[in-house]
């Protein structure tokens, strides 16, 4: 095994999912995630060879005890001496940050300037940060920013209209996230569908349990649905996404809601669970709906009405559309989300094709629409490879 291996780490508040990627094949030669951290019974889970394992941790381990033993498993399974960086996931990089960049002090006095922005996911990102250059002070670090990819919006897109000065002092604006994953199946697209880079107009639907679309134009980013949070937008598995900003006020004055019983509402209990009143899940809410649970059925035309609306909204930015694409967990596996979604755009040229939309699951890539011109196409994202690569070439440049 050669010396071409970045360990990416992806550190959220209670959890911690780690990789170990060669940079020449692409393959994972370690995967995992510590989950419950610092709560009763933390546990890593690991896939190495194919197998899966387990580590017990203590109640009330934290990420430092995470990164250590998932320092002690890399060792005792010699992945160690093949790695060359360690590439972080970093939720807002705010205006610092148009791309990604090697960590140093300056970096992680930014990163926690930011973290106003994002209370619940750049502390978590910096405590990931911290412990691994503790553990692998060897190693050069890499932060990548979900936000960087969405800095090339201009200002038209990028403001609310509110009192200017919200932005030039405390940087209020729409940023955007899951920027990793729109560039990731954008360039992709590109490649396969033979698309010139310089003339090219593609929508991004990243649907997971977060789920945003991106209008991207030449390659860049000109608009997108999350904004200054990842609450903007579209519908999602618990956040609501749009909402009337009035509905704040509403909530406090009428019904006593606190700022942070709207923010518990809106993040946790809205979305296909608000909805369906049965569960964030995808899946879940389709087989009921099948059955015919009549609010699954409307939590899932609501989630299609609004994502189509959406992706019509971007044909302004765009002009016009060569492809739009569907990717996550849902935009991967979904082929009735998918096919729901098409036929509210069939305006703009595209028709589904059943044989097709059912291939294009479980990993398996492909084009959905009768004709390529333009297309929807489906197209499995990969985060993790592109923190391993920028790490990678960051790293090397050094
Ligand atoms: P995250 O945003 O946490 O990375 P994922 O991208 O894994 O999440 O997406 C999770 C969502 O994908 C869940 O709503 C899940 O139900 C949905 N999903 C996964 N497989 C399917 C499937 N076969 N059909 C419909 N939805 C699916």
């Amino acid at each position: 095994m050669s010396s071409s291996h970045v360990l990416v780490l992806n550190c959220g508040s209670s959890s911690l999912k780690f990789a170990i990627i060669d940079i020449n094949s692409g393959a994972e030669a370690l995967s995992g995630l510590a989950e419950r951290l610092a709560e009763q019974a933390p546990l890593i889970k690991y896939k190495y060879n194919g197998a899966k394992h387990n580590i017990d941790l203590s109640a009330g381990d934290a990420h430092q005890v995470a990164i250590e033993k998932l320092v002690e498993l890399v060792k005792q399974l010699k992945l160690d001496t093949h790695l060359i960086a360690v590439g972080h996931r970093v939720v807002h990089g705010g205006e610092h940050f148009t791309k990604s960049v090697l960590i140093n002090d300056n970096v992680i006095d930014a990163i926690k300037q930011t973290s106003a922005l994002a209370p619940l996911h750049n502390p978590a990102n910096l405590l990931g940060i911290e412990a691994a250059k503790k553990a692998f002070s060897h190693l050069l670090q890499v932060a990548v920013f979900d936000t960087a990819f969405h800095q090339t919006m201009d200002k038209q897109a990028f403001l609310y209209a509110i009192p200017h000065a919200l932005y030039t002092e405390h940087g209020v604006r729409r940023y955007g996230f899951h920027g990793t994953s729109h560039y990731y199946v954008s360039t992709q697209a590109h490649k396969i569908l033979a698309l010139p880079e310089n003339n090219s107009r593609i929508i991004s639907a990243h649907l997971g349990n977060g789920c945003s679309v991106t209008a991207i134009k030449n390659g860049q980013s000109v608009d997108t649905s999350m904004g200054l949070t990842p609450l903007e937008g579209l519908v999602m598995g618990t956040r609501s996404g749009d909402v009337d900003p009035g509905l704040f006020s509403f909530l406090v004055n009428q019904l006593n809601y606190s700022a942070q019983n709207v923010d518990e509402l809106l993040n946790k209990q809205s979305g296909l669970l608000g909805i369906s009143e049965l569960s964030n899940d995808c899946r879940t809410i389709e087989e009921a709906a099948a059955e015919g649970h009549a609010q699954a059925t409307l939590a899932l035309d609501i989630f299609c009405y609004r994502l189509a609306k959406q992706i019509a909204a971007f044909i302004v930015p765009l002009g016009g559309l060569d492809a739009l694409i569907f990717t996550g967990g849902i935009g991967e596996n979904s082929d009735v989300i998918r096919a729901k979604v098409v036929s509210m755009l069939e305006f703009m040229g595209l028709s589904i094709d059943n044989d097709k939309n059912l291939a294009a699951r479980f990993g398996n890539q492909g084009i959905i629409t009768s004709q390529n011109t333009p297309c929807a196409i489906v197209i499995p994202t990969n985060e993790e490879w592109v923190i391993a690569s920028d790490a990678a070439t960051i790293a090397q440049e050094q």
